[in-house]
């Protein structure tokens, strides 16, 4: 799962892709661009529904798939590819246009895209999986809607790496010859161009994102609390990829999980929960609930109104909404998932005081790492395997040297510290650590320098003022 974007239900009526405009709207006030250039901004460039026929057993059945590229203004086009029986245009739509907003935030120079297959994945075969996708993949080279400078998609809800595996070999076969066409789509094994680091990269990106806002000393005072992670009670709802690496990172960085949920319940312990233990006990015993030392929370919901400085959902939408709100206790709450505050939910928090960290910046590790993925298929090179060897080298010349001058001698830790050069899992890490705290900085100047009073609107100025200049400085056809 990745790049993914805000996901709602559909509803009745409810048009997710007017959500977002209307946020967007409300974020235009604070910038200085003309009318035509915010409705440039908003619409989507190019937009393909396809129907496909796949034989499945003895019939034939009528696939219906999308793919929405939002955003030109940078190529080419980066997004997720969603298998859901929730996907129609509207959503599409509007998960494209939070992706050009998402990679703008954290300085990806990607046009925002997304792809959607209406099936339930569930209910076919691995071998009925493969010629779906592959059909689409070759629906979308028919059409010139997919090359590693053209858009490139990514794994998304019902999605992983085998498929994107599928989509980059039937890509590569039908463009012979193509030497970059293993970045036509991230997201891939290691085995087949993908990169080191790319598994966990969201939820190390929410740890990066929130461990930054915690060393804003001013920032922490505001609410009360001392600066760093260290020590800080967390929640987090969601085992899975995303909450799963957040709360191993917290934990490791020497926060203290208090509270885990999972669909099945919750589980609370103020002296700390160790994420690993709990998902092993989960694998073995089937749920978290009786987990050893910790008190069992029956409704899991209520795992998130529990006493924590620190909130992270990282699980679905709208779960906290206007019920409960009003009774959640930590003072930072981290968007691990997509749209996991409803409106209602945000105006309640912000009334409060509590600094809520918006989804389209903290959940963006996985479109982060993705870049690199994609850099690294460009430059058929492995990161660190031109350098790691010259770095160990001048390291132990300089600590020869030091030994030297000083006439000590470093311990055996002391010394692999030192001479370590940079793997590839490093420079990602280093890469996705650099992109969020620098984001987060871009962010925190626009809300304190517009007036604007919470972090969801200045996230989007942000986004906007990148994807405006860019309109501009392309200039505009007479
Ligand atoms: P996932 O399927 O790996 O994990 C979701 C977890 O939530 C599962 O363990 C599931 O059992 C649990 N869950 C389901 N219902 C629950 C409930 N009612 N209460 C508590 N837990 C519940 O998905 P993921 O990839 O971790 O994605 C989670 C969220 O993060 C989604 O909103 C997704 O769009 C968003 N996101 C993911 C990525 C990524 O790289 N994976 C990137 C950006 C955003």
């Amino acid at each position: 799962m990745a790049e993914t974007a805000t996901a709602k239900a559909p509803q009745a009526h409810y048009s997710f892709f007017h959500g977002v405009e209307r946020n967007f709207d409300k974020a235009a006030q604070f910038t200085r661009f003309e009318k035509g250039i915010l409705e440039q901004i908003k619409a989507c460039n190019s937009i393909l529904q396809m129907k496909f026929p796949v034989r499945i057993g003895d019939k034939i059945e009528v696939i219906e798939a999308y793919r929405v590229q939002h955003s030109h203004h940078k190529l080419p086009c980066k997004g997720g590819i969603r298998y859901s029986m929730d996907v129609n245009q509207d959503e599409v739509m509007a998960l494209a246009s939070l992706m050009t907003y998402k990679c703008a935030i954290v300085n990806v120079p990607f046009g925002g895209a997304k792809g959607g297959i209406r099936i339930n994945p569930k209910n076919y075969s691995l071998f009925d999986l493969e010629k779906i996708t592959r059909r689409y993949a070759s629906e979308l080279v028919k059409k010139n809607f997919i090359g590693p400078g053209i858009d490139v998609p990514a794994p998304d809800y019902g999605t992983g790496a085998r498929e994107m595996s599928w989509i980059a070999d039937t890509y590569a076969s039908l463009k012979p010859g193509e030497v970059d066409a293993l970045g036509c789509v991230t997201g891939k094994p290691v085995s087949q161009g993908g990169v080191r680091g790319r598994t966990e990269a969201t939820g190390l990106g929410v740890f990066y994102g929130v461990r930054e806002v915690c060393n804003v000393a001013e920032d922490m005072k505001k609410i009360g609390m001392s600066t760093g992670v260290e020590g800080k009670k967390v929640i987090v709802q969601g085992l899975g990829n995303v909450g799963y690496h957040a709360a191993k990172f917290f934990h490791e960085n020497g926060a203290i999980i208090v509270g885990l949920a999972e669909y099945e319940g919750g589980i609370y312990n103020e002296k700390g929960l160790d994420p690993d233990k709990v998902v092993a006990f989960r694998k073995s015993s089937g749920t978290l609930l009786d987990f050893p030392g910790a008190t069992n929370i029956a409704v899991s919901a209520d795992t998130l109104e529990m006493p924590c400085d620190i909130l992270i959902p990282a699980a679905l939408e709208n779960v906290i909404n206007a019920s409960n709100a009003a009774r959640i206790q930590a003072k930072i709450i981290g968007e691990g998932a997509n749209g996991p505050l409803t409106p209602e939910a945000d105006e309640i928090l912000n009334a409060k005081g509590v600094i809520v960290v918006p989804d389209m910046y903290l959940n963006a590790g996985g479109v982060t790492v993705s870049y690199f993925e994609w850099l690294k298929n460009l430059s058929h090179v492995r990161f660190g395997r031109m350098e790691r060897r010259f770095s160990e080298n001048q390291n132990n010349n300089i600590l020869h040297t030091v030994e030297g001058l000083t006439g000590k001698k470093a311990t055996d830790a002391e010394r692999k510290m030192m001479l370590h050069g940079p793997d590839e899992v490093d420079l990602v890490y280093s890469g996705l650590e650099d992109t969020m705290i620098g984001s987060y900085h871009e962010i925190r100047e626009a809300l304190l320098t517009s007036g604007i009073t919470d972090m969801r609107t200045a996230a989007f100025v942000c986004a906007i003022n990148k994807v405006g200049v860019a309109y501009e400085e392309l200039g505009i056809f007479p």
